[in-house]
């Protein structure tokens, strides 16, 4: 069945408002198995609302339509509905009726305005308004069934909920989709296309998207399946597959966060953490004390952002500063060892960097960061370099941080990589 939503408003051409009503329709039918295949959008313009309605008749089994169905003068649906389709508008007394019943109940008469409410398309059939004035209209043109529904996000959600969603849940019967997102860090949107490039072609019955969030990458499985049970097969199928090419890039699933990941290996091996930051200046801790219980693992964030604070507050040696530099590999090793020493804990993370703009030098270009990660076997560190602005950056050093430190608890500690196989 090939379902297109149109939504109509001069405010979402605009931009001041967010189509959150095309959101929640392709969400919450894609849940009952029907495809949205396009969307459109049209200012307040009789013209191209009956342009928008004859173009998706010529393509469409069901369009649903938001917006315009007020009774102001910039709500034009009725108008184009009627022209677009040759039918005149109708006073329907029962709808009426419903009209007057709501001003009653208020202790008011019906506004002359209201009465446009009651005018509708011929040969339509009239949907209840739960929530507002304005009734939703369906009707049949061409073998294409059209829903209106009001543009007031909960007017809307109330009439698919009720009425839409029931009726094409029977039409789509036979078909099922289902989504899983999973969660990766440290690889960009190409690699991970490279990856899994090879099986792409043998999985036919489930989509593979990418999606870019702000510092990782999301991959969306999406299966489309003769039942429930079928599409859920499929998707567990090809689940196993990816999870096998990508391995530990792959941090969690929808509902998990790197830090809520991070902070449940440090719990499940119950190591304990120092933080030094100071190019992130607190992103890391602010990220792992979003978790609760995150004292029972984090024992200190410290942020020591000048040099003369990593010499007074963790005793980075004055000698290790001019000679290296404070962002250098030696001043951040120093970093996590001595926070770690300080703290008494398992494990001491820290980061230095430059963010730039300024206080680039060609040697060291903004975007240089040094991670280091101490345990009482050793310091493990790392060079990253990022091309964002200072934000950014930032943001990108903190996400790295803590990916490092999820793959070191993964490698390093059987105890914990066993229960958690990637
Ligand atoms: P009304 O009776 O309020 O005139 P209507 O059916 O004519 O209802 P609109 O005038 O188009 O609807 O929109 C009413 C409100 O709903 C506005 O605040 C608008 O911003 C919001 N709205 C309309 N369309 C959408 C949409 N697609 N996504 C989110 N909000 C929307
Ligand atoms: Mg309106």
């Amino acid at each position: 069945m090939q379902v297109e939503l149109i939504t109509i408003g001069d405010e979402l051409l605009y931009g001041k408002t967010l189509d959150t009503n095309a959101a929640y329709m392709s969400e919450n039918l894609g849940a009952i198995g029907v495809t949205v295949v396009r969307v459109t959008t049209v200012g307040d313009t009789v013209e191209h609302i009956e342009e928008a309605l004859h173009s998706a008749v010529t393509r469409a089994d069901a369009v649903i339509v938001t917006g315009g169905l007020g009774p102001t003068p910039d709500d034009l649906t009725r108008q184009a509905v009627a022209q677009a389709f040759g039918r005149g508008l109708v006073f329907r007394e029962d709808v009426y009726r419903d009209i007057e019943m709501r001003w009653k109940r208020r202790g008011k008469p019906v506004p002359e305005s209201a009465r446009i409410l009651a005018h509708v398309p011929e040969g339509t059939e009239v949907m209840k308004n739960a929530v507002g004035a304005a009734a939703g209209l369906k009707l049949t043109h061409e073998r294409t069934i059209f829903f209106f529904l009001p543009g007031v996000p909960d007017e809307m959600r109330s009439m698919m909920d009720d009425c839409v969603l029931p009726f094409l849940a029977t039409k789509a019967a036979g078909r099922a989709i289902r989504h899983r997102l999973l969660k990766t860090a440290g690889i960009t949107e190409s690699a991970l296309h490279e990856k899994l490039q090879g099986i792409e072609g043998g999985i036919q019955a489930v989509k593979i998207a990418y999606l870019p969030q702000h510092y990782e990458v999301h991959v969306r499985l999406t299966a489309d399946g003769t039942s429930v049970k079928v599409a859920e097969n499929s998707l567990a199928r090809t689940e196993k597959v990816v999870r096998e090419h990508l391995g530990y890039y792959i941090y969690g699933t929808a509902d998990e966060s790197l830090e809520g990941v991070v902070a449940g290996l440090l719990l499940d091996g119950g190591m304990s953490l120092c933080v030094a930051e100071s190019c992130t200046g607190g992103l890391i801790t602010g990220r792992l004390t979003d978790i609760p219980g995150s004292s029972k693992f984090l024992e200190r964030g410290v942020i020591v952002y000048s040099g003369k604070s990593k010499n007074e507050m963790l005793s980075v040696s004055k000698e290790t500063l001019e000679t290296y530099g404070t962002v250098s590999p030696e001043t951040t090793k120093c970093m996590a060892e001595n926070v770690m020493m300080l703290g008494r804990t398992d494990l001491g993370l820290a980061v230095t960097g430059i963010m730039g703009p300024s206080g680039e030098t060609p040697e060291k270009p903004a975007g240089l960061v040094y991670i280091s990660l101490a345990h009482a076997d050793g310091t493990y560190d790392k060079e990253f370099r990022f091309a964002g602005d200072r934000v950014t950056n930032k943001n990108l050093a903190a996400q790295a941080a803590l990916n490092e430190l999820r793959l070191f608890l993964l490698k390093n500690f059987k105890q914990i990589s066993n229960r958690r196989t990637p």
